[in-house]
């Protein structure tokens, strides 16, 4: 097997047919070398019928479905352990990663690279919004993380065995894929590419997710929000001495100290840097904990390749 395309797919159910044809022109060149695997996410519409239907038509395509929603990375770290190619290559359902730039990404690999990233050069048909958090993200991160992550690139790449095989052995649970691969090392390059607008259906990355997401990057990659708020008690212990050096000047002086205002000031500040410094230990606590238990990533409940499979038999 030379190549394993590998896509995360949650309520997709619009975008297989088409994100299938693509995908098997792609890959056409390549022949019986090369495999797509689509992992359904827990899908509630009907994603796993559609990837069942393009099965029939593509012999090259497998189709893994988790047993719950467990998240993109976690999905696409599922196809990724399931892969079998050489070259691995992943990407979004929804067509906004171009699989066309697979053979640049082959050639580029061809002179050596361990991977090859996309980076976008531009963002179509994404919100103001989106483009903003996005490009603010990926500044906050670098300059937080311990690593050199490279900026506006998603999990849209070309990795090879050895780099893919280094990054599976890492077991945690609040996966930052790409982060992962950066860490990992090896010789890396990008790609710029333009990315497209949602071919169909809807983003699955609601603020919600998007914040979570982030999180999860930052506190895997970084412990300067530690430092942060030990800082950040500094701060408020000089502003506190000043305070005090204020109080026992207008004792002595005018006799009196007038309060009200300055009380509510203190209390509010002095407990809104301590809830953010518990704020923020506690994304590391609770990290630590889900971490501690140690539990399988996911569980497959079916696989279009193995009709024996055991329902919640990890792929390995
Ligand atoms: N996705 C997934 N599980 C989730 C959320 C998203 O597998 O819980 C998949 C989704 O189907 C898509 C990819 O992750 O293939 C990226 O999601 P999306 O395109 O909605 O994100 P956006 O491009 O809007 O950031
Ligand atoms: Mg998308």
């Amino acid at each position: 097997m030379l190549i394993s395309v590998v896509v995360p797919c949650m309520n997709e159910e619009a975008s297989i047919p088409v994100l299938v044809d693509r995908l098997a022109q792609v890959v056409a060149p390549y022949g019986a070398r090369a495999e797509i695997v689509l992992v359904d996410d827990g899908s509630t519409d009907g994603t796993w019928a559609a990837i069942e239907r393009a099965q029939t038509t593509c012999s090259c395509l497998r189709g893994l479905k988790l047993s719950a929603n467990r998240g993109h990375q976690i999905a696409l770290t599922a196809g990724l352990e399931a892969a079998q190619g050489e070259r691995i290559f992943m990407l979004d359902a929804d067509l906004q990663d171009p699989p066309e730039l697979l053979s640049d990404m082959m050639s580029m690999m061809d002179q050596g690279y361990d991977v090859v990233y996309g980076r976008r050069r531009e963002r179509q048909g994404e919100t103001l919004f989106k483009r903003a958090t996005a490009w603010a993200f990926y500044r906050t991160l670098n300059a937080m993380a311990d690593v050199d992550i490279p900026r506006d690139t998603g999990d849209f790449r070309l990795v090879n065995r050895k780099t893919l095989d280094a990054v599976l052995l890492m077991p945690e649970r609040a996966r930052f894929v790409r982060g992962m691969f950066a860490w990992a090392g090896f010789r890396q390059i990008g790609i710029e590419y333009t990315r497209a607008p949602r071919a169909l259906g809807e983003t699955k990355y609601p603020l919600r997710k998007m914040i979570r997401f982030a999180t999860d990057a930052m506190t895997a990659f970084s412990t300067k929000p530690l430092k942060f708020a030990t800082r950040m008690s500094f701060a408020s212990l000089g502003f506190s001495a000043l305070m005090m050096i204020y109080v026992i000047y207008s004792l002595v002086i005018y006799q009196t100290a007038p309060g009200w205002a300055s009380v509510v000031l203190a209390i509010s500040l002095f407990s809104g840097v301590q809830l953010l410094t518990l704020g923020i230990l506690g994304e590391y606590i609770g990290r630590l904990y889900i971490e501690a238990k140690n539990r399988p990533l996911y569980f497959v409940s079916e696989d279009t390749r193995s009709a024996t499979l055991l329902p919640l038999r990890k792929v390995v």
